[in-house]
This record gives structure tokens, sequence and C-alpha cells, in this order.
């Protein structure tokens, strides 16, 4: 049967935490092959969404089908070995690694090779091989050999999302890939991300506007827990209830 145009699908997600619902009743859609944006006002739950979908929270009720699948309650490992990966945080990368050493470190996670296969010289040859490609992908061959510490702050969502493209997910969900970005690498990881975005579905919170306006197929607004609208730049940026809630902010 042909895949089917929606990959990722929540029905009636809610989270409460003592009391307090956080996600409220979401139903998202993600199309495949989108780049969608989840967007909304400090509060409306985004991060909370981002955590049920790869299983860091657990939902109160609510399901979550990826490619027609309920994987509402399958464990984070198993979730990311489907094909949903989030952008590791920067954090979890080895500050005092060179940055080849890092995406290298990542695609041994992918192929869950023990020690013994691949210190062996050809395998970690070609591991390196894979790893410098890609670095080239996301435009950052020349730090290969840099302390990933020592990298400029601008170019290191550019290795995050080389780390992630080393498990090569179907979706890939980015946390704010922009965020505290100057003009020049918001440009570069806009285009990195329209790049990434040509055979696989990217998901990410984002809050500036040039960057959804520009490559986001899809936005959904969420508020107070709720989604408040769904659709393209044109039509959630004209909503009025959209106006309100960030204006109300
Ligand atoms: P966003 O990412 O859109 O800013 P969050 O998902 O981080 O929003 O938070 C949504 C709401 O849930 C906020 O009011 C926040 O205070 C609350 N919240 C988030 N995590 C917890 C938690 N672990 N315990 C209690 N409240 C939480």
């Amino acid at each position: 049967a042909p895949a089917s145009t929606t990959i990722l699908e929540t029905t009636n997600l809610v989270k409460e935490f003592r009391g307090f619902v956080a996600v409220n009743g979401v139903n998202l859609k993600v199309r495949r092959g989108d780049i969608h944006a989840l967007i909304g006002p400090n509060g409306a739950g985004k991060t909370t969404c981002f955590n049920l979908l790869t299983k860091f929270l657990t939902p109160s009720s609510g399901t979550i089908r990826f490619n027609g699948q309920d994987i509402t309650h399958e464990p984070p490992q198993k979730i990311a070995r489907m094909g949903v990966v989030r952008s590791f945080q920067i954090s979890a990368v080895f500050p005092h690694l060179t940055v080849l050493e890092n995406v290298r470190i990542a695609l041994q996670r992918k192929l869950g090779t023990s020690f013994h296969f691949w210190k062996s010289e050809r395998t970690l040859d070609q591991l390196n091989g894979q790893a410098m490609a890609l670095l080239e992908s996301v435009g950052l061959e020349r730090y290969a050999a840099m302390v990933t510490v020592e990298m400029p702050y601008g170019r290191k969502r550019a290795l995050e999302i080389a780390t992630t493209l080393a498990l090569d997910p179907e979706l890939m969900l980015l946390d704010e890939p922009t965020q505290g970005m100057g003009h020049e690498d918001v440009d570069r990881v806009m285009e990195l991300i329209k790049k990434v975005s040509a055979n696989r579905t990217i998901l990410m919170v984002e809050h500036n506007m040039k960057v959804v306006s520009g490559i986001c197929d899809a936005i959904t607004v969420l508020a107070r827990g709720s989604i408040l609208a769904e659709g393209d730049y044109a039509r959630v940026s004209g909503d009025p209830a959209v106006i309100e809630a960030y204006m109300g902010s």
C-alpha cells in the first residue's frame, strides 16, 4: 500500500502535572515530507508536546500514532529506532572531543556496534568517512578537527543536526533550531533545514517568524495547551485568535 500522507498523529493528547493541564486534548497531524512548526506563546505546551512525542514524558491520556502505528506506550529508545529522533541538545555532545568524533559516535550509536567491532581500523576508517560526509552535508567540514567546545555558537545547531542525521530519522524533531542566533546563522540554519527536509519530515518548535514564514509548510499554533489555529503561514498569521494570543502574552 502507498505510504499514508500522515506520518504523525496525536488524538486527544493530554498531559497533566498535579492537576495542571499543560497539554489539553491536542489533535496534531503532521503530513509526510512537510516542515511543520509548532508555535505559540510561552507556556503554551510546546515543549511538553515534544516531550510526549519522544516519550520523555508519558501522556496522561490520548494516543500517538507514527506511520499508523500506536506508539503511545513504546519506550523512548524504541521510538527513536522506529525513526522519530529529536535533535540532541548540544549538551549531549561531548565537548572535549572533536566535531568529527562526535558525529562518529552518533553513527556508532545508530549501528549499535560494539567496541570490538568499531575499533578495527578498517571500520574506523569507514565510520570516519561517513562522519566527514555528514559534516560536509551540513557545511561543517572545516570544523572537523576542532574540539567541539571551541566551535562558534552559531554553528553548534548544525552539529546537532549532523548528529541527529547520523541516526537517519524519518521524522526529525528540532527544538528552537535558531534560538539565540544572529541573522547570518539563522539564514544558514534555514537553508540547512530545507535541505535536510528533502527526504524526511521535520517538526520543530520555533519562535522566529522569519523561519516559520520562510520554510514551514504547515503551522500549528498552541495556546494554553490547546490548538488555536493550524494551516500555512498566511492562514495562521491572519487569524485574529492567533494575533490576540500573541498580543496578550
Ligand atoms: P512552552 O514550551 O510552550 O513554553 P511548556 O510545555 O514548557 O510550554 O509548559 C506548558 C505549561 O506546563 C507551563 O505552564 C509550565 O509551567 C507547565 N509545566 C511544564 N512542565 C511542568 C512540570 N514538570 N510540572 C509542572 N508544570 C509544568
